[in-house]
């Protein structure tokens, strides 16, 4: 590969903070953990975080901790990844999925109400590559119905409408920190609330049921081991310390891929509404609706095969296999995620990515799209 889809950012100091931990005899439910929670809680501007070993686990604790399970049904987006609607499976609950809004790629918060059943509990709206934008409208809507917003936030750390951080829309969210993430921590996820009573029950949950100052050996409930490790908090904090420079990299390498693709009318080229600020997570442009999705393969295929790591997120949830045979799902269902998704062309992006690599990167798509 001459160019990677995606490279974390680590510096010295962020193995510096590792190695730390490792001479400390606390490598698990030590002072990192409570630091690292601190800081992510101060950031968003939440009352409390609950650091998990990863951002899935972390939507299925949210899930637990609400008491979502069979029989009831939760809405969501199939155009995200699969975390998403497994969250929900998980705890037998059924994934009610609306399709999505063909300029935001969020949840269409126009199609939400006709979906609403006497057994819906939650929706489970996700800021699709770091973009926030409608979760005021879904906001609404919930409220509406009352009905909780389990804020899928792992792709928007740091994304803002409104003034708002993503991770404060939800009852709940959740942020990821798997290395393709804006920040990472190896494996690992926060869930964000500011009800003390969720966030105790995450605590126990997350930590084999035991309750709060209670023996080691005494459990109050069913839980399971969702902890992350002190060597994985300190690798959070250092990396959090420099969020603001990793939004601004991220930003500049977004703005060079808009300056040079933005009179190529083939392609449909993300940008950022006026009451956004988005921190983004990918960058995802889109073939025109004049191209089909043998011609989308085709540009990936000769992307590649020219060492230009490329993705076609997302591949929609509601037609993998197990889903489409559990609800029956089939590809019309859901006919903007359709279309999208068909022609997505996930493009390099990292922090460090220059800006002659973004030049190499539009070059090689552009005389792919020549070549179609
Ligand atoms: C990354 C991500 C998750 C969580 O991923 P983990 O790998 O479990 O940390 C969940 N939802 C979305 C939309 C994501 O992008």
């Amino acid at each position: 590969m001459r160019i990677y889809l995606s490279r974390p950012d680590i510096s010295e100091r962020d193995i510096e903070a590792v190695c730390e931990v490792l001479r400390s005899p606390d490598l698990s439910l030590g002072p990192k953990l409570v630091e690292f929670e601190r800081a992510v809680a101060e950031y968003i501007g939440t009352k409390h975080a609950v650091a998990v070993n990863s951002g899935t686990s972390g939507l299925f604790l949210c899930m637990l901790a609400l008491g979502i399970g069979p029989g009831d049904e939760v809405i969501t987006t199939p155009f995200t990844f699969i975390a998403t609607a497994n969250c929900i499976m998980m705890v037998g609950a059924k994934p009610v999925f609306v399709d999505i809004d063909p300029v935001t790629l969020n949840i269409d918060p126009a199609k939400i109400e006709s979906k609403i059943t006497d057994k819906t509990k939650a929706i489970v709206p996700v800021e699709v590559f770091g973009n926030p934008a409608g979760f005021d409208k879904i906001c609404q809507i919930a409220e509406k119905h009352n009905l909780t917003v389990i804020e899928d936030s792992c792709e928007a750390l740091g994304s803002e409408l409104n003034g708002r951080k993503a991770g404060t829309f939800g009852k709940m969210s959740t942020f990821a920190f798997y290395p393709n993430k804006q920040i990472t921590t190896g494996e690992g996820g926060m869930i964000l609330t500011d009800d003390d009573d969720l966030a105790d029950m995450c605590i126990s949950l997350r930590n084999q049921g035991r309750g709060k100052n209670a023996a080691w050996l005494s459990h109050e409930r069913l839980g399971y081991n969702f902890r992350l490790s002190d060597i994985n908090c300190a690798l959070g904090i250092a990396q959090l310390s420099r969020i603001d420079e990793f939004k601004a990299k991220r930003k500049q390498v977004a703005n060079w891929y808009q300056q040079m693709l933005a009179d190529d009318n083939r392609l449909i080229v993300p940008a950022e509404a006026d009451n956004c600020d988005v921190s983004w997570f990918v960058f995802v442009v889109r073939l025109a609706r004049s191209f089909n999705r043998a011609q989308r393969d085709d540009v990936l295929q000769k992307m590649l095969a020219d060492g230009i790591q490329v993705g076609n997120y997302f591949s929609p949830v509601h037609l993998q296999p197990f889903i489409a045979d559990a609800l029956g799902c089939e590809p019309a269902d859901f006919p903007v995620t359709q279309a999208v998704s068909e022609r997505t062309i996930a493009l390099p992006f990292y922090n460090n990515l220059t800006k002659d690599d973004v030049a190499v990167v539009c070059s090689v798509l552009t005389s792919a799209l020549d070549n179609l």
